[in-house]
C-alpha cells in the first residue's frame, strides 16, 4: 500500500491526537521519524517533524478530517485582541532570539526548545501563543 504524509507535527503529543482522531474514521495511519525527534527535538526542525503518513487512497479524507480538526481548535481559541478566527500557526523566523535559544538550550539542558511558533491574526495583526494541543476527547 502507498503512504503519503498529510501532515508534520513538532511533538508527538500532537501527532498521536491527529493520527488517534483519523482512526476513529478508519483511517490507519503512521508516523515517520517519531523515534528521532523524540529522542533529539533539535533534529526535529531539520527534519521537518514527525510526519503523519497515511494511504494514498485514503489522504483527501484525512485532511478533510484533520482540516475539520484544526477548525474547531481554532472556534475554541480565536483571537484575544479582536475574537477573529481568521488565524494561522506560523513560525516566527524574524526572532532573531530562536537560534540562540536553541544553542544556550544544548548548553544548559538536554531538551532545547524548537523553534518558536506564535498564533498570527490576520484581521489584527496581533500575535500571541499556541494553546497546547487538543486533548482527546473521552469515549
Ligand atoms: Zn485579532
Amino acid at each position: 500500500m502507498q503512504f503519503v504524509p498529510i501532515g508534520s507535527y513538532d511533538n508527538y503529543i500532537a501527532a498521536h491526537i491527529a493520527m488517534g482522531r483519523l482512526e476513529e474514521d478508519n483511517i490507519t495511519g503512521w508516523l515517520k521519524d517519531e523515534n528521532t525527534v523524540t529522542i533529539d527535538p533539535i533534529l526535529s526542525n531539520a527534519i521537518g517533524g514527525i510526519k503523519l503518513m497515511v494511504p494514498a487512497i485514503q489522504a483527501e479524507r484525512a485532511v478533510g478530517i484533520l482540516r475539520k480538526l484544526e477548525n474547531e481548535h481554532k472556534a475554541l481559541h480565536p483571537c484575544p485582541k479582536c475574537g477573529s478566527l481568521n488565524i494561522e500557526l506560523v513560525s516566527s523566523p524574524h526572532k532573531t532570539s530562536n537560534w540562540a535559544r536553541v544553542i544556550i538550550g544544548l548548553f544548559i539542558t538536554s531538551y532545547a526548545m524548537p523553534v518558536e511558533k506564535i498564533m498570527h491574526c490576520f484581521d489584527c495583526g496581533h500575535e500571541f501563543a499556541p494553546d497546547k494541543p487538543v486533548p482527546e476527547s473521552p469515549g
